[in-house]
């Protein structure tokens, strides 16, 4: 039983950190909190109640969240500090002695918030710890961020059954889960109602989404594609061995499916590959890359690789390097890899030096530059159509192109969250947007 009193003429003040699924989960944070008449603090006030969302993905993130912790307990001096997320997940003392925090919630506790929040009186001698161990994490809990007019990020699935050599997340979000494909499509329609056009697909491990519900990714693709109103969605990033080649079809031929993929490589050796215990190798990554680009020539493809982890020799680097220069990408997100306690990875004597990770991360980074540019350039000239989003900077606002072109035009309010078809012009002047040739038309296209 939830006691409202508690809320009476509360304001909170949310903080984010990490992916797009933490920023969908504090946005239904925020949505519990309001529901009991909770305020979001407005910009200079001070809050009753701070949330903070955490990542722990790497070693320096743990480290951010810290000063994050510290800097919102001087900014809100009194507030009730609520962490949780992937750091609270793994390290829930460690938390909870961070200064100023009251309450630390595991995953599984995260969007019951409500029912821990008895008071808000500060704790003197460390926060309270209510975190359930990685083993029993089993609830899925729909989440959709609305943070922004225009993108939604609709949570799909959460955990991952894979344990990846490097990776923790298994451990901080527990075993693969999902909802279900009908309550999916409920959500995307309620964003289609409230005006929202474009829905972002979020999850741990995406492509794995059907497993506890006996439903398939390619039969959520399929229903989501029916829900008019919404104009596209974006895949975010699924695994290559889970993206099949039906799924890459069905998106060519699809309304709504934009021809953007976001697939995770993270080394492009087999040796490496294998010391990573990831489930594909470089052909079946090829394959899956030269199959977009035969029925999407046009398709923007974003990958992400990890330099230096444990066993990366110089040797494995160079093959890596090649393989994907080789490759028909438009970016490359490169992270250096990051050692994390209880990782089977910490089992592997070859250690990369941090000033040998620095240099590989330069030379991926290079050839990333390098093909975005021939990406946006081979568009210059072409019809794309754009949707605008409602940030404004220096008099200038964006939106992207189906196939994730950032383009560039002056402020206009009558434009925010709204589609024109344009003929993209040349680069804008500090080369990290292309401009619009020409008027822009006055009706949607
Ligand atoms: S697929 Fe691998 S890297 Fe991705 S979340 Fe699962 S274990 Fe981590």
């Amino acid at each position: 039983m939830i006691d409202q009193t508690v809320f009476n003429n509360k304001k909170a003040a949310y903080y984010t950190l990490g992916c797009k699924l933490n920023f969908a989960e504090t946005s239904t944070i925020g949505k519990l909190l309001a529901e009991q008449g909770v305020r979001k603090v407005r910009p200079g006030e001070k809050a009753d109640i701070c949330v903070v969302n955490t990542c722990s993905v790497t070693e320096l993130a743990d480290k951010k969240c810290r000063q994050a912790i510290r800097r919102i307990g001087k900014q809100h001096p009194g507030a009730f500090i609520v962490v949780t997320g992937c750091y609270a997940q793994l390290k829930p003392e460690e938390v909870s002695h961070i200064e100023g925090v009251d309450l630390v919630l595991g995953a599984e506790q995260k969007l019951e918030i409500l029912q821990y929040l008895e008071n808000l009186e500060k704790k003197e001698n460390g926060g309270a710890v209510i975190a359930s161990p990685s083993k029993d994490i089993r609830s899925f809990s729909p989440s959709c961020s609305a943070d922004d007019r225009t993108r939604h990020f609709l949570k799909v699935q959460d955990g991952c059954d894979y344990y990846c050599s490097y990776c923790t997340i298994p451990f901080a979000r527990g075993r693969s889960r999902n909802g279900t494909i009908a309550s999916m499509v409920e959500q995307a329609w309620e964003v289609a109602r409230k005006g929202g056009k474009e829905i972002v697909l979020t999850g741990v491990n995406i492509g794995d989404f059907g497993k506890s519900t006996h439903e398939t990714f390619i039969g959520l693709i399929r229903a989501l594609d029916e829900v008019e109103g919404i104009i596209r969605y974006r895949i975010s990033s699924i695994e290559p061995n889970l993206i099949t080649d039906e799924a890459i079809d069905f998106v060519a031929r699809s309304k709504r499916f934009a021809p953007h993929f976001h697939i995770p490589l993270q080394s492009g050796s087999d040796a490496v590959l294998k010391l990573m215990r990831r489930r594909y190798d470089t052909a079946l990554f090829r394959h899956k890359i030269e199959k977009i680009k035969e029925i999407m020539p046009h398709a923007f493809i974003g990958v992400d690789v990890i330099v230096g982890t444990r066993g990366e020799t110089d040797e494995y680097f160079e093959e890596a390097r090649q393989f994907i220069d080789s490759l028909d990408l438009s970016q490359l997100h490169v992270f250096s890899y990051s050692e994390r306690p209880g990782t089977q990875a910490l089992k592997i004597d070859y250690v990369v030096d941090p000033k040998t990770k620095h240099v590989r991360s330069q030379q991926l980074l290079d050839i990333s530059d390098r093909k975005l540019h021939a990406f946006y350039e081979a568009h210059i000239g072409q019809k794309a159509n754009v949707l605008f989003e409602h940030t404004q900077k220096d008099g200038k606002m964006h939106g992207f192109t189906e196939n994730y072109i950032k383009v560039e035009i002056p402020y206009d309010a009558s434009l925010v969250n709204e589609t024109r078809q344009v003929t993209l012009g040349d680069w804008n002047e500090d080369r990290t947007a292309l401009t619009v040739n020409g008027q822009l038309p006055t009706i949607n296209s």
